[in-house]
């Protein structure tokens, strides 16, 4: 670090260039440009060192920030991400698509007078910059035991929980039923945001380690869950959470409504030229309106923007101080041309002579008292309703645990809202009431983040050698 503690004052914290709009808004690529070296080794030199760090507390798997700061700032790469890695299994996409602001930079003790450290884009870079240099995860100390774990989705929850078994020695083999790694880090974030090879290039290091993945192969459908208990030592459930939810909407099944995962997930196969594609929905030339205000609305907006749809609206039933998207964003959406319409709650889909849609009908709402998680409940002002029109809606309401029959004879228990119930705390972290299977990420604690999964995969694999013996 510099010898002069005041570097947070004398250098201003930068976020990196984005790209120009005009191009950034009609490609599917990451919109930011990377750090330099030189600007990477100044900002982490902002970093105060702090003997108690908030950034490091605030981060669900508590990574080392003020320590791999230090060595991005000495140019020491390797040292950097050897750490990085022993508190996550995918650093180069934490620094992509956390919500830093509300994570690890929202807790930065410089955040309010300063402006925090750019933390995760200083992550991005270590990890980039390791692998550009051909760094790969040391394989050559590691015993290996006769044990082998099947991983259930090969999203960051059941690629954490590999990770760690691989490095210890356990065997996993991961099933996902898409042809591609990543679950929603490639079948739902866009390109924009996280490029899709990124992930294949996490596949080619994870086959290195010895973590052998089964795509295409869905449980319950191409493989019994039967051949997968009686043939593993034990069983890790990462399979998120799949129910679209929906606002029970009169004539939101009509033709022009979408859900927003399957949008999401017809243009990611369309970008990736995969085989097998699902009917691209496209955008192009139509009035699109999205409902909802979350990372899922976000992504669905400035895709359609993208797609060049002939308009773009965000229709968010709460105020833009409560929406739960991340602020970046929402800025990022906005200075691509999403037009933004807080306070609207919709009443119904409107549908034209031939059963297709025509717009949305809202009302204005306003904020009343706290909710049971103390959000501000939007209330509707009587008389203020009004039609949206709109070509092409898309639902982006969130989503819920999806019903598992495959799962059923195992008897693992679900909680009321359909979570499998895997305990985060205990004598052996993450078992399901089937002591052979173990669970965590979405289907565990319902749709969150990706750094959550991360944590929840990497705890259960703890789970899996604790109850293996290993
Ligand atoms: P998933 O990522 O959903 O992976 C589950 C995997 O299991 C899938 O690949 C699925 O195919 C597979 N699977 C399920 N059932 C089976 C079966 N029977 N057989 C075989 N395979 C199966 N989080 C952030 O932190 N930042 C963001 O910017 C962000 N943006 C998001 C944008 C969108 C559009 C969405 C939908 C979510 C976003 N999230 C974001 C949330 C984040 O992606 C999830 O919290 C995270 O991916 C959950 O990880 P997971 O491993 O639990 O589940
Ligand atoms: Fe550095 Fe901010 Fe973390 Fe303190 S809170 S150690 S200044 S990154």
């Amino acid at each position: 670090m510099s010898q002069n503690i005041y570097q947070f004052i004398d250098v201003q914290r930068i976020d990196p260039r984005k790209k120009a709009i005009e191009t950034r808004k009609i490609e599917f690529v990451e919109i930011y440009e990377p750090f330099t070296e030189k600007e990477v080794s100044a900002q982490a030199d902002r970093c105060l060192d702090c003997g108690n760090p908030y950034c490091e507390w605030k981060c669900p798997v508590h990574n080392y920030i003020p320590q791999w700061l230090e060595l991005a700032n000495q140019g020491r790469i390797i040292e950097a991400v050897e750490l990085s890695h022993q508190t996550n299994s995918l650093p180069e996409v934490c620094g992509r698509v956390c919500p830093q602001d509300r994570l690890c930079e929202g807790d930065c003790t410089l955040n309010d007078d300063f402006g925090a450290v750019t933390i995760g884009n200083v992550e991005k870079y270590i990890t980039d910059k390791a692998f550009e240099m051909g760094w790969k995860p040391d394989m050559s100390h590691v015993e290996w035991t006769d044990k082998k774990v099947a991983v259930i989705g090969a999203g960051p929850a059941g690629l954490a929980c590999a990770d760690v078994l691989v490095r210890n020695g356990v065997k996993p083999v991961v099933f996902d039923r898409y042809p591609e790694i990543g679950g929603l880090l490639t079948f739902g974030i866009p390109s924009f945001k996280l490029e899709k090879d990124v992930m294949r290039h996490r596949q080619r290091v994870f086959t290195e380690m010895g973590v052998e993945f089964r795509l295409n192969t869905e449980v319950g459908k191409d493989i019994e869950m039967q051949t997968l208990v009686d043939d593993y030592d034990a069983v890790f459930l990462g399979v998120g959470t799949y129910q679209y939810m929906r606002a029970g909407l009169a004539n939101e099944d009509a033709p022009g409504v979408f859900d927003a995962l399957p949008f999401l997930v017809s243009n990611t196969y369309k970008v990736m030229d995969l085989d097998h594609a699902p009917d691209f929905i496209d955008m192009a030339g139509k009035r699109v309106v999205v409902l909802g205000g979350g990372d899922t609305a976000m992504d669905c907006v400035r895709t359609s923007i993208r797609q060049q749809a002939a308009s773009v609206t965000c229709a968010y039933r709460r105020d833009e101080e409560n929406m739960p998207g991340s602020r970046r964003e929402v800025k990022n959406a906005r200075e691509e041309g999403v037009n933004f319409m807080f306070n609207l709650q919709p009443l119904g889909i409107e549908v034209d002579d031939n059963g297709n849609v025509r717009g949305v009908t809202v009302v204005k709402t306003q904020l009343g008292a706290p909710d049971a998680a103390g959000r501000r409940r939007p209330e509707p002002i009587e008389g203020s309703e009004h039609i949206l029109e709109a070509d092409a809606v898309i639902m982006a309401f969130g989503f819920q645990p999806h019903a598992m029959e495959w799962l059923e004879p195992y008897d693992v228990a679900l909680d009321e809202r359909g979570r499998i119930q895997a305990p985060a705390k205990g004598e052996i972290l993450y078992q399901t009431t089937n002591p052979r299977i173990f669970a965590g990420g979405d289907a565990v604690r319902g749709s969150d983040l990706v750094v959550t999964a991360i944590d929840e995969g990497r705890k259960a694999a703890e789970g899996i050698m604790d109850y293996l013996e290993v």
